[in-house]
C-alpha cells in the first residue's frame, strides 16, 4: 500500500451552538488517511463521525483547524469542486429514473460527452453486477440492489475519495454481511480511498485497513483491526470493540520494546504488552480477551481461581462467566469443536482455574 496521504485532518474542531447550548462535535482531531486505504471511523452515536465526514465533503466548515487533500488545503473548495463523493445511509436515488439513468446523473451534471457517459455507466454496471437490471426503475429493485446503484453512482465520476456514512444500516443482517465483502472488493478493484462511518465494531473489523475509534469528539486510537482488537490503548477502545476482561495488576518490570511483566492479584506473574506512548509503572489495568483464556481444574499454574456463575452455550462457542476469588467478573470463551481436541466441560458453581495463552495481556493507558 502506498504511504501517500489522501486526506490529512489537522487539529479540526467543530463547535455547534452558543453559550450553554454549545456542543463540541469535534475536539482538536488530527488524522492522516492514506491513498488507497479502506479507513473506518468507528464510535458510538454522537461521537462526531458524521461531522468529520461532512467537513471532508465540504457540507460544513471546521470552527478551527484545516483539512488537506493531497497536501492542498481544501477550505476554499465548495463540495461539488472537491474530488470527493458521498454515499448516504438513505441512498437518495431518483425513484422515477432507471438504474442506468441514476448512475449517469453525476456525469451528466459534469457535462461529460455522451459516449464517455455510456462507457462509464456500462463499466459501473459491471462493477456492481447490475447489468441485468439497468433499465429497471430504482423504485422497483430491492434494498441491496439500491445500495449497489448508489455506490455505482458515487463511483462513476471517479472521485479520489469516497465517503460512506453508515451505508449498510438499512439492510438486513445477511445482506449486510454480503455487502461488506462487496464493498471491500469494490475498494480493492477501484483503488479509491474509502472513508467509512459505522458504529458497528464487527463491520469495522471486517472491512478496514485501519480504524479510528472515536468518543466524544475525539479520536482515541488509530490502527489496523488487529491493533484495535488485540492491542487497545484505552479502556474505552477495549470495551467498545467486543467483549473483554479487565484485571488489576502491578508492574514488575517493563522494557522499551513494549514488553512488561505484571503481577496479578493472585500473585502469579505474566508477560504483558503496552502502548508505545506509555512506560507503565505501579498499579495498572490489563485487558484479556475472553477467547485468549481457558477454564481448567484449579492447579498451581492457574493465573486466577474462582467459581463459575453461568454457562452460556452458543453453538460454535461456550461462554463461562466466572467470578474470581477477588470478586472480579471474568468471561472465558471456548470453541465447541469436535476436531479431536478434548474439551473439558464445567457447570455452574464449580471451582475453576483461569489459564491464559501466550502474549495475551495488554496494559491500558491510565
Ligand atoms: P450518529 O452515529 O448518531 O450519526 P455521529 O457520531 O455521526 O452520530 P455527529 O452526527 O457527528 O455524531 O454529532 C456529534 C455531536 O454534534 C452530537 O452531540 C450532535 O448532537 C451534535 N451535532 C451534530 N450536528 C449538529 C448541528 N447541526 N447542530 C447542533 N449540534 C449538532
Amino acid at each position: 500500500m502506498a504511504d501517500k496521504n489522501a486526506i490529512e485532518v489537522r487539529g479540526a474542531s467543530k463547535i455547534f451552538g452558543t453559550g450553554e447550548a454549545q456542543v463540541a462535535a469535534l475536539d482538536n482531531v488530527s488524522v492522516s488517511i492514506r491513498e488507497n486505504e479502506f479507513f473506518t471511523l468507528l464510535g458510538p452515536s454522537g461521537c462526531g463521525k458524521t461531522t468529520l465526514l461532512r467537513l471532508i465533503a465540504g457540507f460544513d466548515y471546521p470552527t478551527d483547524g484545516e483539512i488537506l487533500l493531497y497536501g492542498q488545503d481544501i477550505a476554499p473548495l465548495p463540495p461539488f469542486k472537491r474530488p470527493v463523493n458521498t454515499v448516504f445511509q438513505s441512498y437518495a436515488l431518483f425513484p422515477h429514473m432507471t438504474v442506468a439513468q441514476n448512475i449517469a446523473f453525476g456525469l451528466e451534471m459534469l457535462g461529460k460527452p455522451r459516449a464517455e457517459i455510456d462507457g462509464r455507466v456500462a463499466e459501473m454496471l459491471r462493477l456492481v453486477r447490475m447489468e441485468a437490471l439497468k433499465d429497471r426503475r430504482t423504485s422497483q429493485i430491492s434494498g441491496g440492489q439500491q445500495q449497489r446503484v448508489a455506490l455505482a453512482r458515487a463511483l462513476a465520476p471517479q472521485p479520489k475519495v469516497l465517503l460512506l456514512d453508515e451505508p449498510l444500516s438499512a439492510l438486513d443482517y445477511k445482506l449486510r454481511k454480503e455487502m461488506q465483502i462487496e464493498l471491500k472488493r469494490l475498494q480493492n478493484q477501484t483503488g479509491i480511498t474509502f472513508i467509512f462511518v459505522t458504529h458497528d465494531q464487527e463491520e469495522a473489523l471486517t472491512m478496514s485497513d485501519r480504524i479510528a475509534v472515536m468518543s466524544s469528539g475525539r479520536i482515541l486510537q488509530v490502527g489496523s483491526p488487529w491493533d484495535i482488537y488485540d492491542r487497545p490503548a484505552e479502556r474505552f477502545v477495549a470495551d467498545f470493540i467486543g467483549e473483554t476482561n479487565f484485571l488489576d495488576a502491578d508492574v514488575v518490570s517493563a522494557t522499551g520494546d513494549g514488553r512488561a511483566t505484571v503481577r496479578l492479584s493472585s500473585g502469579v506473574e505474566i508477560p504483558a504488552t503496552f502502548p508505545a506512548s506509555v512506560m507503565p509503572e505501579g498499579k495498572v489495568t490489563i485487558v484479556i480477551r475472553p477467547e485468549h483464556a481457558r477454564v481448567a481444574a484449579p492447579n498451581g499454574t492457574s493465573a486466577h481461581v474462582g467459581h463459575i456463575e453461568n454457562v452460556v452455550y452458543l453453538g460454535t462457542d461456550t461462554h463461562f462467566h466466572v467470578r474470581l476469588d477477588d470478586g472480579t467478573p471474568f468471561i472465558v470463551r471456548q470453541q465447541n469443536s469436535r476436531n479431536g481436541n478434548s474439551q473439558t466441560s464445567f457447570a455452574a458453581a464449580e471451582r475453576v482455574g483461569i489459564e491464559f495463552g501466550r502474549d495475551v495481556a495488554q496494559i491500558l493507558k491510565d
